[in-house]
C-alpha cells in the first residue's frame, strides 16, 4: 500500500533532493553508515536525501522527531543498522515517516528542521559511507531463469537447466567475511584453474584468474530473523526483510568452471563482493511492486508452500539494472562509464519472498543483517545480461568498448559500476545510488 511519503508532490527543503536526477528524493530516504571525513566520530546512522545526509541521531540531540519516530530514533544511534533491523519493520517504517515530514519544505516540522540544517545535514561529499550492517551471513541465490539457462548452456550444453530449477530457489552459502563498501577495491584472486577442453590427465595450474566476472544483483537485508525451527509462510516473509542494496558477486569464472562440481562454488566466489552503501527499505518500494514474473505455459506451479495468491499478485519489483565500465584508459581519456547492459528485476522466476521462505522452510534461522544475494539480474531481451560471460559466450565473442577495447572478461583497473532504479507513472522515481569497485592486479605469487 502507497501512503502519503510516496506522494509525487512532495518536495523537499533540501534542494538537491527535488532534481529530477537525484535518487534520493524525499520519496526515498534509505538508511546507510557514514562517518565525516574529518574528525574522529564514531560511524552514526544517516539517511540519503539529495546530495546530503540526514545524520539521525543528530535529529535525536536536536528535538526533532516526536512519537514512534522518536523512538526509533534511539534503535538507530549505534555504529550499524543491527538494532534498528532486529526490531522488524516498524520502527524503521515510524522513522522513515518522521523524517518524510521533518524533510518537507512548507510545513512546520520542515521549517524547525531547515533551521537546524548545520546540525543535521552533512554533505555526502564530506562523508565516508561504510558497510551498513554488521553481516552474519551472506546466501546467494540463481533466480533469474535466463541467467541460469545462459550459463547452463556453455556448461552443459546437452543439460543447461537442471530438473530442480523449476521447483528449488537455488543458492549457494557465501561468506560475509569479504563483503566491502562499494568504492572499495579489490585484488584479482589467484586460484586452480584448468582449460575445459584439457585432456583428464592434464593437471591445473595456480595462478591468477583470467575469466574474472562482475553478477549483477540486488542483495536484501533480514530485519527480525526466525527461531531456529521456525519456517517464515510466504505471506509473512516481508514481515522478516528491512531492504534492497545493490550487490556485485564479483566471480572467477576459470576457478569455479573447475572447482564447482559436486558442492557448487567456493573460492572463485568468495573472494570479494560489493554492496552499496545505502539500503532501500521496502516501504520505499512500496509503488513499485508488480505481480510475480508469468512462468510460461507448461512450467510447474510453486510448490504449495512457494505459492500465495498475495504473491503473484505483488511478490515482483519493478527494478532497472544497470552495468557500466570504466576502463584505466577510459580514466586518462576523462571518458563517462560506458554502460553495458540493462536488465529488469521484474522477470525473476522466484520472488525475493519466496527466496525468503524457501531458505527458512528447514527451520534454517536468518539472523538480523544477513545478506541474501538474487543472483545474476539477467532477463528476458537478448542484451539484457547481468554477467559478461553471458555477453562475450564465455570470452568466445569478445565485445569492444568505445574507446576501441575489447574485452572477454574483466582487466586490471576496470572499475564495474551498479545502478539501479525504479519508475512508475504518477510516481516519484528512485534509485540505489551506486554500488562500484576496482580491479587491482593479483598478488605476486613469487
Ligand atoms: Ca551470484
Amino acid at each position: 500500500m502507497t501512503d502519503s511519503t510516496h506522494d509525487a508532490a512532495l518536495r523537499s527543503w533540501v534542494e538537491s533532493a527535488n532534481d529530477d536526477a537525484s535518487d534520493f528524493p524525499i520519496q526515498n530516504l534509505p538508511f546507510g553508515i557514514f562517518r565525516k571525513a574529518t574528525g574522529d566520530d564514531d560511524p552514526r546512522v544517516g539517511i540519503a536525501v539529495g546530495d546530503q545526509i540526514l545524520d539521525v541521531s543528530a535529529c535525536l540531540d536536536a528535538d526533532l522527531l516526536e512519537d514512534a519516530a522518536k523512538e526509533a530514533c534511539k534503535l538507530a544511534s549505534g555504529t550499524s543498522l543491527n538494532a534498528l533491523m532486529q526490531s522488524g519493520r516498524g520502527p524503521a517504517s515510524s522513522l522513515r515517516h518522521g523524517v518524510s515530514r521533518l524533510l518537507q519544505d512548507g510545513t512546520d516540522e520542515g521549517s524547525k528542521a531547515a533551521k537546524a540544517e548545520s546540525h543535521i545535514l552533512v554533505p555526502m561529499s564530506d562523508a565516508e559511507l561504510l558497510l551498513p550492517a554488521r553481516i552474519g551471513d551472506f546466501t546467494d541465490f540463481y533466480a533469474s531463469i535466463f541467467h541460469a539457462e545462459r550459463v547452463g548452456k556453455m556448461f552443459r550444453p546437452d543439460n543447461p537447466l537442471l530438473p530442480n530449477y523449476k521447483y528449488v530457489p537455488i543458492a549457494y552459502h557465501g561468506r560475509a567475511s569479504t563483503i566491502e563498501v562499494s568504492g572499495t577495491d579489490f585484488r584479482r584472486p589467484v586460484g586452480q584453474r584448468r582449460p575445459p577442453n584439457a585432456p583428464p590427465e592434464q593437471a591445473p595450474t595456480f595462478e591468477p584468474s583470467r575469466g574474472l566476472d562482475y553478477e549483477a544483483e540486488f542483495g536484501f537485508f533480514i530485519g527480525t530473523g526466525n527461531q531456529a525451527g521456525e519456517a517464515v509462510p510466504l505471506d509473512r516473509a516481508e514481515n522478516y526483510m528491512f531492504g534492497l542494496c545493490l550487490l556485485n558477486d564479483w566471480s572467477a569464472r576459470d576457478i569455479q568452471a573447475w572447482e564447482y562440481q559436486p558442492l557448487g562454488p567456493f573460492l572463485s566466489k568468495n573472494f570479494a563482493s560489493t554492496i552499496s552503501p545505502w539500503i532501500v527499505t521496502l516501504d520505499a518500494l512500496e509503488p513499485f511492486r508488480v505481480g510475480a514474473y508469468q512462468r510460461p505455459k507448461g512450467d510447474p506451479e510453486p510448490l504449495p508452500y512457494l505459492h500465495s495468491e498475495a504473491n503473484e499478485r505483488s511478490g515482483g519489483l519493478d527494478i532497472t539494472m544497470e552495468i557500466a565500465i570504466l576502463t584505466e584508459k577510459m580514466r586518462e581519456q576523462r571518458s563517462e562509464p560506458y554502460v553495458l547492459s540493462r536488465s529488469f528485476f521484474r522477470e525473476f522466476y522466484w520472488t525475493i519472498f519466496q527466496m525468503l521462505t524457501h531458505h527458512t522452510s528447514n527451520g534454517c534461522r536468518l539472523v538480523p543483517g544477513d545478506l541474501l544475494g538474487t543472483g545474476t539480474v539477467s532477463s528476458s531481451g537478448s542484451d539484457e545480461m547481468g554477467s559478461i560471460l553471458e555477453k562475450t559466450k564465455r570470452g568466445a565473442e569478445p565485445l569492444t568498448l568505445p574507446s576501441g577495447e575489447t574485452r572477454s572478461f574483466i582487466d586490471d583497473g576496470d572499475e564495474i559500476i551498479l545502478r539501479g532504479y525504479c519508475e512508475r507513472d504518477g510516481y516519484r522515481r528512485i534509485g540505489f545510488g551506486e554500488c562500484r569497485a576496482r580491479v587491482l592486479p593479483a598478488r605476486s605469487l613469487s
